[in-house]
Formats: C-alpha cells, structure tokens, sequence
C-alpha cells in the first residue's frame, strides 16, 4: 500500500532503517502476547531510541491519522499492547532501557521506561549499600517494563504489602503527549529544577492522569521511582488453613488479614493459596512439596524484613501470634518442607509464581486474566462468585479448551487486599471467541455484583466497565473530555474504555 510504504519511509527518516518495519511475520508476531484477546494485525512496529523520536513518531501518526499503540514487555494480559482491530503503528518502548540516574542522596532512581523491573531491581542491588525499588513490579517483571507497570498501576512482584503498587513508587514522569508535545510531572515540571524529589506540588497530581491510564493518555519515556536500600535481615513462613464446620477456609483467611490490617503488622509480602489452588498445583504435580508436606488445605504465607535482628524477631512474634491465635498450621523453615515464604523472598519466587500460577497448562494455556482490588471481608464473596462461575460454566470450560477458573491473594494493604486470577484454557483459535465471552461474563460479574475495581484494564476490562455500566455518565464524560483535549485525532490507543468512538 503506497500510504502505508509512505509512512514507514517517514518513520525510518526518524528511527532509521533499522528499527522500524511492516514486514508481515513481525506485524503478525506483535498481534499476540500472553493474552486471547481477539488479535489486532498493526501495520507498522517501530522501536524508538529517544523521547523526541516518540515525539516525532506521534507527529507523523497524527498528520497521517494513523492509531498508534505503545507496547513495554507485552507481558499484558487483556489486549492492552496490541491494536483494538487491524492496523496502525505498535511503538515498542523495550529499546529505551537505560538507568538514567541514581540519586542516592534522595532515593531516587531514573530511568527510560522500557527497562524491565527485574533489570532494573538486578542493577541497584549492586549499587551503593544495594537498593531496590520496594514494589518491585508486577510478578512479570523479567520482561515486563516500568513503562507497563506503570500504566497498568502494578503489583505482584514483591514488596506489595510494604510499599503498595508501583505507581506509589513514582515521583515524576516524561511524557510524550499524543500530540508529541513532551513534558515533565512532578517537581520537574519546573524548569528550574535539577532533580525529580516529589510527584505533588506545581498543580494538581499530573503524573497520576498517566498511571494505571493503559497508555491512553500518553507515552511515558522516563520514570523516577523512590529506592530504598535492601533490607538486611528478613524472616518468611508458610500457614497451612483448613476450613471448619463452623468457618470456611476464606472466613479464616479473611479474619487472618484483617487483624495483621488493623494492627499494622510489618508485612512485606502476604500471599494465600486457596484450597483449589493447592489441589490445582497438585494435579499437575508442581509444588510437590506442599504434598509432601501434607498440605490438604489452603497456604498462607508471609515475608518480613527489618534492620536488626532484635527488630525482625519482635515482627516475627506480633505477626505470627495472629496466625497462632487462628490455630493455623505452621510448616517447616525450609522450602522443601513447604516454605514457600521462604521461596518467595530467596530463590526469585517474586517472579516465578505467577508462571506457574498462569503456566499451569503449559506453553498452550491462555490466561483470561480477572485481577483485581476488593476491601478484605469480599474474599468470602469472591470464593463464593467463582464457585458459582465454575458451576455454571464448567461444563463450558471443558468443551472450549479444558481448564478452570480460580484466584489466589497477593497482596494485603492497609485498607484492601488483592485478588489475582481468571480462567485458565487452552489456547484453541476455534474457542476464541466463545472464551472471550465467558471471560467477559466473569468480568462482568465481579464488576456488578461485587463493585470491582480492576487494576490492568487492556482492551477488556475497560470495555467491560462501560458494558456493565459502571461508570457513571457524569464520570465517562470527564474521561471523554480529557481524552478529546490530549488526543483530538484519536490517535493513541483509539478503543480502549471504547474512547475514541465518541468524538
Ligand atoms: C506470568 C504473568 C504474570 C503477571 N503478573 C502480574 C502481576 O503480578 N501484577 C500485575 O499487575 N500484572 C501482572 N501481569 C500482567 C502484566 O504483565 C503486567 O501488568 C505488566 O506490568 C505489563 O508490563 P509490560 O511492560 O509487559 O506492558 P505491556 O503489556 O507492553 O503493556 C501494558 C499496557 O501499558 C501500555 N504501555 C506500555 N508501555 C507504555 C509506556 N511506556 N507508555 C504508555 N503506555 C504504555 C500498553 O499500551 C498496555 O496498555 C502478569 C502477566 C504474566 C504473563
């Protein structure tokens, strides 16, 4: 197509050859990531260097109106890396990877967006006393980018009951508006100053209209997100909960919770494992040390740290005198007993679990992600929505590619937890539009029965959200508004929450 071989040859005069391309096979390869959501084909891939030729880039896709999409890892899992329908330019971000500065003065570390977590975190632990960045991303993070994990407001690969999402790690961004405009948030958004130190201040909180925004409002370049050094002492162990007559699994994980909340215990990692989970794991023969361990029940497990000994054990005390309170079963100190606390914290099980989590069907698998934000005392209405999904749709789930649907918490914060999850299939090209519309149906569900509030939002989520009704006149208005005075050529990310449709 002349147009579309007129673009490439304006976009090659920013990039150069080399880094851009319309060949049909890459195209086609940046159609998929882990997700089913129906595949969009771009036209064009591109991998910028620098910000200013993100700038130009968007220039050109607004003079040619052409939709443009921003990709980090493409490690999302509901469509948000990839075009809503065929064509337009997908902007892999993976090229722009370098650690800018590290202000060791102020903990602060700057860096381009497409450097992934696990780099980034592998890096400052050489640096200095060692840091890290207290979240430290999603449970993707050997591929996926802070640049993702920013927009898609993360969580999952440890730190997460100290330090909460990444976004809260962030102080200031660079941002590629869609126009290709670019600006500073936070305190470098003041000309004069030398160094990002605060998100708040000049305004209102300008960074946060681009976090957890799944790249609709602009292309962040750079990030600066608060280090902390690593702490030297830490201490992790594993509960097995069993349900009773009088209380179920979930009720006891949920008081469990709820008391380590309300006393502020020293948390820097929680996860729980449900009961089907753990049987999940068993069938297919992972994990065989909670079997040998002989865990029947669900697990439970936390990290702490501090910087004393002194300090780490008086953490040690508080929290687990809740968990002794609860009559839970405390397993051995070692993983092979089925310290998964411990496997967690050492041997980079922040970024292992949710493969086995997600990879539980092997490489065919497709993961029809359901994760959310819920108050702790929803978890037993959860159990008890996927319980009724799973019955109703089991028979479903057989027939369009044999898997299950399941949750596990990853995450307790002062007010809420995290609940991370979905459906568990066989990728199937046959299937796939039959998956998405159950996957949709459990979405929906959450979002209307429970009030949900979904962290990754893709192409998915969001849809679901304007589907179910969810988000009131008034509030999709001012989403239109801003979106129609960042974007007026609806160029970047046209679909998403279905914006783009209505100006
Ligand atoms: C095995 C596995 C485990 C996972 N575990 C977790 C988890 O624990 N927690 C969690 O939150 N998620 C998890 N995810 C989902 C996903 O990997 C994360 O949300 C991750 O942060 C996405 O980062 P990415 O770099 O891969 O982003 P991509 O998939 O490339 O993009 C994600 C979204 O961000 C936008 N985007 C990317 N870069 C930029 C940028 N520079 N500027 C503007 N917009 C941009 C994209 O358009 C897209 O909407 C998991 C996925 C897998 C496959």
């Amino acid at each position: 197509m002349p147009q579309l071989q007129n673009v490439v040859e304006q976009i090659e005069n920013v990039v150069g050859t080399k880094y851009v391309t319309d060949s049909e096979p890459i195209c086609y390869s940046y159609s998929m990531n882990c997700d089913s959501v129906l595949q969009g084909i771009p036209d064009i891939v591109v991998r910028p260097g620098t910000a200013s030729e993100v700038s130009e880039i968007l220039k050109i896709a607004n003079k040619e109106k052409i939709k443009v999409i921003p990709r980090g890892g493409g490690a999302d899992l509901t469509g948000g890396a990839k075009p809503i329908g065929n064509g337009g330019i997908v902007i892999d971000m993976t090229r722009m990877n370098k650690i800018l500065d590290i202000d060791e003065a102020n903990r602060i570390v700057t860096v381009e967006t497409g450097i992934s977590w696990s780099e980034l975190c592998e890096k400052l632990s050489r640096v200095g006393i060692g840091y890290y960045t207290g979240s430290t991303g999603p449970a993707s993070g050997f591929s996926a980018t802070v640049g993702g994990g920013l927009s898609n407001n993360s969580l999952g690969g440890g730190g997460a009951a100290m330090y909460g999402t990444v976004t809260e790690q962030c102080v200031g961004l660079e941002v590629v508006l869609p126009t290709g405009e670019i600006i500073y948030t936070g305190a470098k958004a003041n000309a004069f100053c030398e160094k990002p130190f605060t998100r708040f201040g000049l305004g209102a909180d300008y960074s946060g209209l681009f976090l957890g925004d799944v790249g609709i409002h602009g292309i962040k370049t750079k990030a600066s997100l608060k280090m902390y050094a690593i702490p030297e002492y830490a201490a992790y162990s594993t509960f097995e909960i069993n349900g009773t007559k009088q209380e179920s699994e979930a009720v006891i994980a949920t008081k469990v919770m709820t008391k380590w909340q309300h006393k502020e215990l020293p948390l820097h990692d929680f996860y729980y494992y449900t009961k089907t989970y753990i049987n999940m794991l068993t069938l297919f023969g992972v994990k065989k040390n909670l079997a040998n361990a002989g865990v029947k029940g669900g697990v439970l497990f936390y990290t702490t740290v501090a910087d004393s000994q002194r300090a780490l054990d008086y953490n040690v005390e508080r929290i687990e005198k809740v968990t002794k309170e609860a009559g839970l079963r405390k397993l051995g100190p070692s993983v092979e007993e089925g310290n998964l606390g411990k496997w967690f914290y050492e041997e980079d099980g922040r970024w292992q679990w949710a493969n086995i989590y997600w990879g539980l069907l092997g490489p065919e698998g497709t993961s029809l992600g359901t994760c959310l934000k819920c108050p702790t005392y929803q978890l037993p209405d959860y159990v008890k929505l996927y319980q009724e999904f799973a019955n109703k749709h089991t028979k479903t789930m057989l027939d369009i590619g044999g898997g299950g649907v399941n949750f596990i918490v990853i995450g307790i914060h002062p007010c809420y937890i995290d609940i991370t999850g979905g459906i568990m299939l066989h990728t199937d090209k046959r299937y796939r539009e039959k998956q998405y519309e159950i996957w949709k149906e459990l979405l929906i569900a959450q979002i209307k029965e429970l009030g949900a509030v979904h962290y990754w939002m893709g192409e998915i989520i969001g849809r679901s959200l304007v589907d179910a009704g969810a988000l009131t006149p008034e509030y999709y208005n001012f989403m239109i508004s801003i979106k129609k005075a960042l974007d007026p050529n609806k160029i970047l990310c046209p679909g998403k929450f279905y914006l783009g449709d209505q100006y």
